[in-house]
């Protein structure tokens, strides 16, 4: 979006003052409490993917940089640990009501950076004030244990969980309010100073909100942000021998990357990387419902999300009818800038990521799958922006590179089965084991497929179902560790054995 033309505007919701005044003042990264430009002075484009138009310019950070704030944050690190509890929840309650408070001005620096809808956007707001609220009220319940020992004599052992010091959060773009908030609010609220670099795509929003971090009250270094490229700021950052945590959300290339990286100083790493998640439709299903969630599970957010439903497996009865009926929808699916209220899905969230989805797409058509619908960028004056119609390939076998890899956008791989067991083997067959979805009006069908798919998280009749109380992460080449829920504190906590002899 040009902010100095309507041109773009004329079925758009209307920019907010705040939302102007924001992307108009020269973006900074925030270290120690200051807004500074990179130790270079280089800077990088942030661009709106509707157009492909820069929005504004930020700091291209490095090594110098990624090490400043890392310095910042292990100055602040033992007074933001000795906080008290209630007071370290407060700040962050206090940091939730301001996300709250600017909640239409932050849906609309998401959209415009990210591309999708503006509905989509406030959701996701939505979710930055849960996660928030919902993390702030665990810093009075870090509980420990009292522990029974069996050694002659008369000891008490008790544990306490202990933050880890300092936190260095690489994010993906997909989710750029909420994925930085995954990473800082649970850390934060353990006692743990974070150092965060943010996608290079969508840099702006978490700058937003390390503005809405200090009116809060963080104290200086206790919350710092490196923008910059990920093989320069974010590898700086995860190579740093004073950084004793890599929390990470990314690709699978870049989780491997990260895992070598640590070995120098042995920094905990936990990653929530990529999925190719199996989304399993049998015959005796609520058929309306599982299109619905099918449709949604693979073309929400523009497929630009970890646990798409990018493999459909269908019975092979209904295979073709539901197959023609997903891509009947996919036909539907109005394209546009997200700020566009008719809108229904946005562009994808740079040229990179189109050209790999129409990569994919070339891929798939040489392997001979069939190509249903999609496939193409769309016409009708969106040529500047980084869109691909919703996709849809049928005649798909587990084997092709489409069917294995991820494309990470609105591409679903339609693949035939014959029962249970089929199903089974053919959703396992992969890699990744993310997520899984499975819809039928069998119970035991239901219990058996969850207990036998390997995935982080099973949706039965229903899907892309999220709760901040509920554990995420990936089995196989998805991931280390859990986010969310009490899961969650294990990322950020260690744990400490204290042993007192009374005898
Ligand atoms: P990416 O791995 O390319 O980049 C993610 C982040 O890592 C960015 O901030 C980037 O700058 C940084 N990075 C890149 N190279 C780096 C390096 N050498 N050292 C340190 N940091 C580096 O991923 P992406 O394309 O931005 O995001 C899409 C990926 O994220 C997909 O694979 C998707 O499945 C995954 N993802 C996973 C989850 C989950 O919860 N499991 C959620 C969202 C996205």
């Amino acid at each position: 979006m040009n902010l100095n033309s309507d041109s773009t505007m004329n079925t758009a919701q209307e920019l907010l003052p705040a939302t102007v005044a924001f992307l108009s003042k020269p973006a900074r990264m925030l270290i120690d409490g200051h807004w500074r430009e990179a130790a270079s002075g280089e800077t990088l484009p942030s661009l709106d993917p509707a157009t492909g138009e820069a929005l504004a310019t930020f700091p291209a950070g490095t090594e110098a940089d990624a090490d400043e704030a890392v310095r910042a944050a292990r100055r602040a690190f033992p007074a933001w640990k000795k906080i008290t509890p209630y007071d370290r929840g407060r700040l962050l309650q206090k940091a939730a009501e301001l996300i709250e408070k600017h909640a239409d001005e932050l849906a609309q620096l998401v959209t415009l950076e990210n591309g999708k809808p503006i509905s989509e956007a406030r959701r996701e707001v939505a979710t930055a004030v849960s996660w928030t609220e919902y993390y702030a009220g665990w810093a009075t319940k870090l509980l420990g244990d009292t522990i029974p020992l069996s050694l002659p004599g008369q000891f008490l052992n008790y544990t306490t969980r202990e933050p880890l010091g300092v936190v260095g959060g690489i994010t993906p773009p997909n989710y750029p309010l909420t994925m930085p908030l995954y990473k800082a609010v649970p850390a934060l609220v353990t006692g743990n100073a974070v150092v965060l670099k943010p996608s290079e795509d969508t840099p702006l929003v978490a700058l937003r909100l390390g503005e809405i971090f200090s009116a809060a009250g963080l104290p200086d270094g206790v919350f710092n942000i490196v923008t910059g490229l990920g093989e320069t700021a974010g590898a700086a950052l995860a190579n740093h021998d004073d950084v004793d945590k890599i929390t990470f959300t990314g690709s699978t290339e870049v989780g491997r990357y990260l895992v070598r990286a640590s070995a120098g100083n042995l920094k905990k790493v936990s990653l929530e990387l990529g999925g190719k998640s199996p989304n399993i439709v049998f015959a005796d299903a609520d058929l309306e419902a599982a299109l619905k969630g099918v449709f949604m599970g693979i073309f929400f957010c523009q497929g630009e999300i970890c646990s798409a439903g990018s493999r459909l497996f269908v019975e092979r009865g209904i295979y073709d009818d539901f197959v023609a009926r997903v891509a009947d929808m996919a036909r539907a699916v109005k394209l546009g800038p997200g700020l566009d209220p008719q809108t229904k899905m946005g562009p994808l969230v740079s040229r990179a990521q189109q050209q790999r989805v129409l990569d994919y797409v070339r891929i798939g058509t040489d392997e001979q799958a069939r190509p249903v619908t999609g496939g193409k960028p769309p016409g009708n004056g969106l040529e500047n922006g980084f869109f691909v119609e919703p996709t849809v390939f049928a005649a798909v076998n587990n084997t092709m590179r489409i069917a294995r890899e991820e494309i990470f956008g609105p591409v679903v791989c339609a693949i035939p089965f014959d029962d249970l067991p089929d199903a089974i083997a053919k959703g396992n067959d992969s890699p990744f084991g993310l997520a899984a979805g499975v819809w039928t009006r069998d119970i035991r069908k239901a219990h058996q497929a969850a207990a036998a798919l390997d995935a982080g998280t099973v949706w039965v009749n229903c899907y892309n179902a999220f709760d901040n109380a509920s554990p995420w992460g990936g089995f196989k080449q998805s991931g280390w560790g859990r986010e969310k829920g009490p899961y969650g504190l294990d990322l950020f906590t260690q744990i400490k054995s204290v042993i007192i002899n009374y005898t």
